[in-house]
C-alpha cells in the first residue's frame, strides 16, 4: 500500500491498545464456551508485540511480519497463538514485492486459507475465519477501511446461532450456540484496530 500507510508501530500499538482494553470481554466469551484463557493468552501475546514494536518497525516489512508472527506463536499459547502466528508469518512470506491494493488482499487471502490449513478448519465452524474470510473480501472488494471494520463486527456477531466444529468450543456441541466466538471478537477487534489507523489517515 502506498505512501499514506501508517507506521508500523502505530498499528501494533493500536492492536495492543484494544486487546487490552477488550481483555475482560474475550475472557468472558471464552468461559461461555471454552477454558477461559483467551483474554489473557492475546493480552500477553499483543503486550510482547507492542514490546518489540520499534525492533520490528526497524525492519523490512516482510521480515517484520515474519518476527511478529514468531512472537505471537511463542507468547499468546493455546490454539489461537498458533494460528496468529501462521496469520502473520503468512503474511510475511507472501508479501508482495510491489505492495497494490490488489497484491495485498491476494497475500491476505493466502494467509487466511494457512490458518484453515493450520486449523484443519474452514469458515462457517465457529472460529476466528468466520471474521477472516469476509474481512479478506471485503479488502478484496475495495470497502473502506471502516466498512471493512462494521464486516468484520457482523461476522463476529454472525457466529452466534452457528455451532462450533473446531477447538474448545466443539466439545460442547449444541451447547455452544448461543454465544459469540472469542476468536473471531478477538479478530474483529484487530480487524477494527488496523481498519482505524487507516481510516484516520
Ligand atoms: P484454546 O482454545 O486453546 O484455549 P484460545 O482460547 O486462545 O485457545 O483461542 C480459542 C479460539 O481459537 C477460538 O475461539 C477459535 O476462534 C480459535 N480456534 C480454535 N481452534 C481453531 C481451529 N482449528 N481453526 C481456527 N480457529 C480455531
Ligand atoms: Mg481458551
Amino acid at each position: 500500500m502506498p505512501d499514506e500507510t501508517p507506521s508500523l508501530s502505530a498499528l501494533l500499538n493500536a492492536m495492543a491498545d484494544t486487546i487490552a482494553a477488550h481483555a475482560d470481554e474475550l475472557t468472558a466469551l471464552d468461559q461461555a464456551i471454552g477454558d477461559g484463557d483467551h483474554g489473557l493468552n492475546m493480552k500477553r501475546g499483543f503486550e510482547a508485540v507492542r514490546a518489540d514494536a520499534d525492533a520490528f518497525a526497524a525492519k523490512p516489512i516482510p521480515d517484520a511480519l515474519k518476527a511478529i508472527g514468531t512472537k505471537l506463536v511463542m507468547t499468546v499459547g493455546g490454539a489461537s497463538g498458533p494460528l496468529y502466528g501462521t496469520l502473520f508469518l503468512t503474511l510475511g512470506k507472501e508479501w508482495p514485492a510491489e505492495p497494490t491494493h490488489s497484491a495485498v488482499a491476494e497475500t491476505l487471502r493466502k494467509a487466511v486459507d494457512a490458518v484453515a490449513a493450520r486449523g484443519k478448519s474452514q469458515a462457517g465452524q465457529k472460529t476466528m475465519l468466520d471474521v477472516l474470510y469476509p474481512v479478506q473480501e471485503a479488502l478484496a472488494a475495495g470497502k473502506a477501511p471502516l466498512d471493512i471494520a462494521d464486516a468484520a463486527d457482523a461476522a463476529a456477531d454472525a457466529t452466534t446461532p452457528t455451532k462450533a466444529m473446531r477447538g474448545r468450543a466443539s466439545f460442547l456441541g449444541e451447547r455452544s450456540i448461543g454465544h459469540v466466538d472469542p476468536g473471531a471478537r478477538s479478530a474483529a477487534l484487530l480487524v477494527r484496530a488496523v481498519a482505524r489507523q487507516f481510516g484516520e489517515m
